[in-house]
């Protein structure tokens, strides 16, 4: 990709498992990745050396994705480098967390800290980066949900009231700008190889899922940079399952 055609993405949460993947991904696509982190310095820096060895280029943004007025900051001052750095033209709000426990016995803190991250973080991120999109007359957004968004969960009400939100979210947003050129779709995995199942047992994990294995992040990556492609261009407030037959 030449300078003049470069396009910029910014991935929330892309210093470790799935958000690593996915720019690693995009970068194979050619696109100049912004690697979102919270506190992981030394991680974001692996996943933008994993960006540079596919052959892009990017940048580290440290920013907490619940910070309303740093995000619109933040992500204003990337739409406006689009000389340098390509216009912002997709956006993976993949940053989250769980804290798992049984309602009755769930702290507000727990209630709250997934709440701000998934979907405050989406509010946050996804209006400054809108708003060069709707400039721009393209964009490609694309909101990780979670099976637990689409079918209940134990011990996890917080992270469901989240994730459903999500896709609420994913499809009236998409309805409200699919005729400015900007489609909005939302992956929901299943069990993934990452930190956030790092402690879970594994053989037990394993027989929630018909496959009979846990999936790779790579493979939920995978079809991240395909809705984020021209192939996609059809397809705008969908779900995507991940999940290795679970539902
Ligand atoms: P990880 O726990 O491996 O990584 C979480 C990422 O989010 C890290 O990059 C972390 O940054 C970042 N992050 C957390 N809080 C914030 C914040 N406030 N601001 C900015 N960045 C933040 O998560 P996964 O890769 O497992 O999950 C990625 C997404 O996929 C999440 O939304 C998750 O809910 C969803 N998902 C995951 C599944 C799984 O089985 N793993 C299944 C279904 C959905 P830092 O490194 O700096 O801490």
């Amino acid at each position: 990709m030449t300078d003049s055609s470069r396009k910029a993405a910014l991935v929330t949460g892309g210093s470790r498992g799935i958000g690593r993947s996915i720019c690693a991904e995009l970068a194979q696509a050619g696109y100049y990745v912004v690697v979102n982190y919270l506190q992981r310095a030394d991680a974001a820096e692996s996943t933008l050396a994993q960006v540079r060895a596919a052959g892009s280029d990017g940048e580290l943004l440290q920013l907490d994705v619940r910070e309303r007025e740093a995000c619109k900051r933040a992500v204003s001052e990337l739409a406006s480098r689009k000389d340098e750095i390509g216009p912002l033209e997709v956006l993976v709000n993949n940053a989250g967390l769980a804290a798992d426990g049984l309602f009755p016995m769930m702290s507000g803190q727990k209630w709250d800290s997934v709440i701000d991250t998934s979907l405050d973080g989406f509010f946050n991120v996804t209006r400054p980066a809108l708003k060069a999109m709707i400039r721009n007359r393209a964009g490609c957004i694309v909101n990780l949900s979670s099976v637990s968004g689409l079918v209940g969960n134990r011990g996890q009400v917080n992270y469901s009231a989240a994730k459903a939100g999500l896709i609420g979210a994913t499809r009236s947003l998409a309805a409200e700008v699919a005729r400015l050129g900007i489609r909005v779709n939302a992956v929901a995995p299943g069990l993934i190889e990452t930190d956030m199942t790092r402690e879970m047992p594994r053989e037990m994990l394993k027989q929630l899922v018909p496959m009979n294995r846990i999936g790779r992040p790579e493979e939920v990556a995978k079809v991240v940079r395909f809705l984020c492609s021209e192939d996609a261009s059809y397809i705008t407030g969908q779900v995507i399952g991940v999940n290795g037959g679970m539902i």
